[in-house]
């Protein structure tokens, strides 16, 4: 592969000394689970979004679940999600024993919109969880016009902006993943919450050890779902750099623009006022299929994430039968991601382009 679709490891190699460091300073604190580096990173990470707390969790798909249990959400109620997103999205919502109720996304932008949310709403409607699909940010404020509860799934959007501020720091309470191939992945699983709310932290915090304040009284039914001391330790060495990384992720995208991508399909859009990170370029087109089979060949990565979305997925058939989704269908049939990270070079941008030219002109 002359141009891979993501490259998460060439950025990380001038900090190889640092997080050497950071891994041998946590092997001689003997400390592992909950310790000083969850701590430090997580006032580092609320510093860096504009959100009161953040806490660590194992994992960013456990975040949505203890989000939602944090709001209070259980049997009974319904939790508006969109379809067009990674699965785990809504696979976090059953083990509340809510039901997810899928919404619509704009097939431009790729998130949701107050309009789709407020379709899919019903009288049971306890939270929405808006996905910032592919670094875009949704319109968390006009969604919580609507009077209900947003859990930001930002798994996606870490050093992207908003009109309003940063996605993690937009509404009610936030999660983020740091899955190895995220812009701020951990050496494994990691995930976060994030919140402006002190009763919510404190439910989260409680949630996250097994339901429990003080390891003695078990007040509710939780989660052992915590952050690793070597995880953190290794993402305090990153999160300085993540928006140097972030900006030549923007880079690209312009690259992408100047060099004639748009004539041949349709450029990612950003929602009003968002300055997106790009974590994954996905552009639109009518020939997806026939440039996922091509572009790989040609030595340029490209892949649809989402073909099939999560309603018409065998495990939500039953809950997502006779949903009239018209641009999730038809975002799942034109989108494609093709190559972006923060050591993409501008003659890689050029290569993709050149080959999607010769692609979709047909002449390859
Ligand atoms: C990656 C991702 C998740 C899940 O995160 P994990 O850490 O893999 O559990 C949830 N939502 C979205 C949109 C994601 O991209």
């Amino acid at each position: 592969m002359t141009v891979p679709l993501f490259d998460p490891s060439t950025p990380l190699e001038p900090l190889r000394g640092e997080i050497d460091a950071a891994i041998a300073r946590v092997l001689d604190s003997k400390h592992f689970i909950l310790g000083p580096e969850v701590e430090a990173f997580e006032s580092e990470l609320a510093a860096y979004v504009g959100a009161r707390h953040a806490l660590g969790v194992a994992n960013g798909t456990e975040a949505l679940t203890i989000a939602l249990r944090a709001l209070g959400v259980g049997p009974g109620d319904d939790v508006v999600v969109p379809s067009f997103t990674f699965y785990a999205s809504a696979e976090a919502i059953p083990p509340t024993g809510a039901r997810p109720v899928f919404c619509d996304v704009d097939p431009e932008t790729f998130t949701v919109t107050a309009d789709t949310v407020k379709a899919a709403m019903t009288r049971d409607t306890k939270a929405v969880i808006a996905v910032h699909l592919f670094g875009n940010v949704a319109p968390v404020a006009e969604i919580e016009a609507l009077g209900v509860p947003v859990i930001e799934d930002a798994a996606q959007s870490l050093g992207s902006r908003g009109a309003g501020g940063r996605p993690g720091a937009l509404g009610t309470v936030a999660t983020l993943s740091f899955y190895p191939s995220k812009n701020l992945g951990a050496f494994g699983d990691g995930g976060a919450l994030l919140t402006g709310d002190a009763e919510l932290a404190d439910r989260i915090t409680m949630l996250r050890f097994h339901g429990s304040r003080d390891k003695v009284t078990y007040e509710q039914v939780g989660y052992n779902s915590r952050l690793d001391e070597l995880q953190a330790a290794i993402l305090r060495v990153q999160l300085p750099h993540l928006d140097a990384w972030a900006d030549h992720r923007r880079q690209a995208a312009r690259w992408y623009a100047e060099a004639g991508l748009g004539d041949w399909a349709g450029l990612p859009q950003a929602t009003d006022g968002a300055d997106p990170a790009w974590h994954l370029y996905v552009i639109r087109t009518e020939q997806s299929e026939t440039l996922e089979r091509a572009l790989p060949e040609a030595g340029v990565g490209a892949r649809s994430y989402y073909r099939v979305p999560v309603h018409l997925q065998p495990a939500m058939a039953s809950l997502g039968a006779g949903a009239a989704l018209p641009g999730t269908e038809r975002a799942a049939r034109e989108h494609l991601a093709i190559p972006i990270s923060a050591a993409i070079t501008r003659e890689q941008v050029q290569e993709v382009v050149d080959a999607i030219a010769r692609c979709a002109s047909g002449s390859t």
